[in-house]
């Protein structure tokens, strides 16, 4: 019976993929907002609770601007 070995450059490109993935899986984020520092496993610039007041925000700038639209299209 064979024994294929991996060769060496094979072995370290997985325990290159192995670290990035590791890495990868949790980022130290400091809140844009509050300044609070937080584990996440996506990149980004704000916690759970100011990413939800912005969205709020977002939302009703969004329902002010179609609002505007509508009073133009009433012109
Ligand atoms: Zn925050």
């Amino acid at each position: 019976m064979k024994i294929e070995e991996p060769c060496t450059c094979l072995y370290y490109l997985q325990e290159q993929a192995k670290r990035i993935k590791k890495e990868s899986s949790l980022y130290r984020v400091k809140c844009k907002g509050c300044g609070r520092e937080f584990l996440s496993n996506t990149e980004k610039e704000y916690c759970f609770e100011c990413e939800e007041k912005r969205e709020k925000w977002r939302k009703k700038k969004e329902n002010l601007e179609s609002g505007r639209n509508i009073s133009l299209y009433g012109l």
